[in-house]
């Protein structure tokens, strides 16, 4: 096969195909669903790039003789499924076809089942051009081609075109079987959405507004910014519309992404309510295949193992259990974490590895959003890869912004490479040597602390490449190096760097910052090295072009204009701002004029605040949440209550929280408790947790959330300056106030709801503060009293 190929899963009812029923598929696709075998193998193989693949193809066809025929275009009819595909070369005079794959490394080490893949597609185009040409018997040779040492491995078979004809129609019926079956799925699924009533006896306040909205634009094809308050059920509303919009669209996945682990959970639930997960024996209502994807740590049954038939038993003859564990799955079509796992050790299928098949034959995938939007990202890769028709709906959009530009930076640490140096093999020295002479020329070259650089620096890059370029043929030498050690874990950091460098432009940073203390074994401070994205809107916009329609929802997407300017949405996108269900009755506003939480006063604020917080407390005792702006502030200011008010019960966040002690914090607040949370704005308890009624009853929030000043938020506003004219909006005022309504908004979860906020810091009697707070908040400036 040609990398160039087409091997996208032409949709089954395909116009170009209208002579074949069940549409028309590519070899590639045809031959991995149907001829893998053997163990799943992931260890280690450095494989071309895409680009490398195409001039290794144009380099062994170049070297064969006049009359080789290049990419010939073949294809067959098998009972109303059509194949096509181009094959590598036809060797006419020599009755030879060749099947060529490029790679990196030793050729014996390419992994049994990719081998098996290999042949059946080399057998699959022998018989197309067999049936062709009217041919008895023709050669096939799988060429293995080195792109680092232009070696040819190949390897050669004869074949009967009777024997290849019944290989490609033993393939074709087990393809059809299952395309058949996915047709009628589809077309089952689309009808019941079509039908599909909203699974509540009434829409909430509001949530019929942000249904429509969703509806409109996906049916339209548009992105969508939404914003809607808490509690009025934007998950569900979300959900049932873009499901309801899905028909009329083609669509073929929706996928739900969110930025913490409890949106996976809602979702989930919503979609059981829409009926979608089924217990047995009663089947689901709505025939719609669901699925949960969890990190590879989460689902992994084997950590101490590595992924491939010699080591781990869930990876030994993957491949020969698949279809029976996939065909069982798309039955259950419900496939949670729980779910999935169950069905997979049932067929002796590693659960995370199954989990990634299903995704093809899935309808809907709740994920993280690094799924979809991570830098090579599997999901964007597939839905290019397949042409799918997606749709997405993110949740929490607001945390978007923070965790793409975490996606597209990259750092490399001095510490880190000099421990590599003291362990890394002999073999590599020469390299290792190179780049550290080129971090040492940074260190002599850095004027400051930190220093900005215009670009990454070329030669250190160079260095870097080249020294990544001669781990990867080490590890595929010694592949026993490649299991999870240092050495592989900094060359994954090194090679992140790279590609995340290859990406630089005015939407990034690279700037050095000097480390305190030369480390062990050298005699220069070498600067960390950074590559900081600031505005991951350019490098995002492939991902809104790949999908038909999205919706981004959040209850603080305010201001629109910055979140969609940071995330680079399309012109035409949509806005909606659902109005609050909530009065300004339920929630008292209040505003300590007295108190300012400027770095410099934040000595004098810790009585004032300590005060205010008791004398809330004395007047309507229950639970609070406090919240600072660093877990520096927020020891001191526990200290003082403490001191001044030592009979308020409290209890505090720390650094690094697991889940136990999360959920410790949690259960403190109970109906009948009393106290105060002390936690940090933007943290694990400042969104994403519900305490309704009188868990909790009132908040504190010191500081208007602004992040730190410092030189790299500085370097920030600067271009953020430049770019809309919003530096210090776009860096501290908004994102700061963001946090802070998301953290109030903790109080008040339900029209049931009463509570009371306090905005611990004079500025916030500021009016253009005060325009970024909620419309149906009430502030009042009176002193508590
Ligand atoms: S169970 Fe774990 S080690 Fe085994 S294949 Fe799956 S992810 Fe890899």
């Amino acid at each position: 096969m040609s990398p160039t190929e087409n091997t996208a899963t032409p949709r089954l009812v395909d116009e170009a195909a209208a002579d074949a029923p069940l549409g028309a598929v590519a070899v590639r696709t045809l031959c991995d669903f149907a001829a893998r075998r053997g163990d799943l193998d992931l260890r280690f193989t450095p494989s071309p790039s895409g680009s490398e693949g195409v001039a290794g193809h144009g380099e062994v066809t170049s070297r064969r003789g006049a009359g080789y025929q290049r990419e010939v275009p073949l294809a067959s009819q098998w009972h109303g499924l059509r194949v096509q595909g181009r094959a590598d070369g036809w060797d006419a005079s020599a009755q030879r076809l060749e099947e060529i794959k490029t790679h990196r490394g030793d050729a014996a080490l390419i992994a049994d089942n990719a081998r098996a893949l290999h042949w059946a597609q080399a057998r699959v185009y022998g018989w197309m051009l067999c049936e062709q040409l009217g041919l008895e018997r023709i050669e096939l040779v799988l060429v293995y081609f080195n792109i680092d040492t232009g070696q040819e491995t190949p390897l050669s078979e004869t074949q009967s075109a009777s024997a290849l004809r019944a290989h490609f129609e033993d393939l074709c019926e087990r393809y059809s079987g299952w395309a058949r079956q996915e047709r009628a799925h589809r077309a089952a699924r689309d009808a019941a959405l079509r039908a599909m009533a909203f699974p509540f006896p009434e829409f909430r306040a509001g949530q019929r507004t942000l249904a429509e909205a969703v509806y409109r634009a996906h049916a339209a094809g548009r992105v969508l910014m939404a914003q809607a308050p808490t509690g009025i059920g934007k998950t569900a509303a979300t959900l049932f519309a873009a499901l309801k919009a899905a028909p009329a669209q083609g669509l073929d996945k929706l996928f739900y992404l969110t930025a913490r682990t409890t949106g996976r959970q809602l979702a989930l639930d919503a979609l059981a309510r829409l009926g979608a997960a089924g217990q047995a024996p009663t089947r689901p209502v709505l025939p719609l295949r669901v699925l949960e994807r969890v990190a590879r740590d989460k689902a992994c049954e084997h950590p101490d193992k590595a992924c491939h038939g010699e080591s781990c038993p869930l990876a030994r003859g993957f491949y020969d259990r698949l279809p029976a564990a996939r065909a069982a799955a798309a039955q259950a079509g419900w496939l949670d974490k729980t779910a999935l796992r169950e069905l997979a050790l049932e067929h002796s299928v590693c659960p995370y590895y199954l989990g990634q098949e299903m995704l093809r034959w899935s309808d809907v995938a709740v994920g993280d959003v690094n799924h979809f939007f991570d830098i090579g990202a599997h999901w964007h890769g597939l839905t290019l890869e397949h042409g799918w028709q997606s749709a997405l709906l993110v949740d929490e959009a607001h945390n978007l912004i923070e965790r793409a530009r975490a996606m597209y930076s990259a750092q490399l640490d001095p510490a880190a490479f000099q421990a590599l140096r003291r362990s890394a093999p002999g073999a590599l020295k020469t390299g290792l040597d190179r780049l550290h002479r080129q971090w040492n020329a940074l260190a002599r070259e850095q004027a400051g602390d930190y220093t900005v650089l215009p670009e990454p620096p070329g030669p250190f890059t160079a260095a870097l490449q080249q020294l990544c370029g001669e781990i990867g043929d080490h590890l595929a030498l010694h592949p026993q190096d490649a299991t999870g050690g240092p050495l592989q874990a900094w060359f994954f950091d090194a090679l992140h760097f790279q590609r995340v460098a290859e990406l630089h432009g005015d939407h990034s940073l690279c700037d050095l910052t000097r480390t305190p203390h030369p480390a062990p074994g050298t005699r220069v401070a070498q600067p960390l090295i950074s590559l900081r994205n600031l505005v991951p809107g350019p490098l995002l916009q492939d991902r809104w072009s790949a999908v038909r329609s999205a919706t981004l929802f959040s209850a603080t997407l305010a201001p629109m204009d910055y979140v969609a300017d940071l995330l680079g949405l399309p012109a035409d996108t949509l806005r909606v701002d659902v109005p609050s269900p909530f009065a300004g009755e339920q929630l008292a506003v209040r505003v300590a004029p007295h108190i300012s939480t400027r770095w410099t006063d934040r000595l004098a604020s810790l009585t004032p605040m300590a005060d205010t917080m008791a004398a809330q407390f004395a007047a309507e005792p229950g639970n609070y949440l406090a919240f600072f702006s660093s877990f520096d502030y927020l020891a001191q200011a526990l200290d003082r209550l403490q001191q001044h008010h030592p009979a308020i019960p409290v209890w505090a966040q720390s650094r690094g929280m697991g889940e136990p002690e999360r959920e410790a914090f949690i259960a403190r607040f109970t109906d009948s408790g009393q106290g105060i949370g002390f936690a940090v704005l933007g943290g694990a308890f400042g969104e994403g947790i519900d305490l309704p009624g009188r868990r909790l009853i009132g908040a504190f929030i010191a500081t208007l959330g602004l992040p730190q000043v410092n030189p790299v938020n500085e370097q920030l506003k600067a271009r953020l300056q430049a770019k809309f004219g919003r530096g210090y909006d776009y860096t501290y005022l908004f994102p700061g106030v963001q946090k802070v309504v998301q953290a109030a908004g903790r109080v008040i979860r339900s029209e049931q709801d009463h509570g009371t906020v306090w905005l611990l810091d004079d500025r916030y009697a500021r009016a253009e503060v005060r325009r970024l707070l909620p419309a149906w908040w009430v502030v009042d400036r009176r002193p508590l009293g």
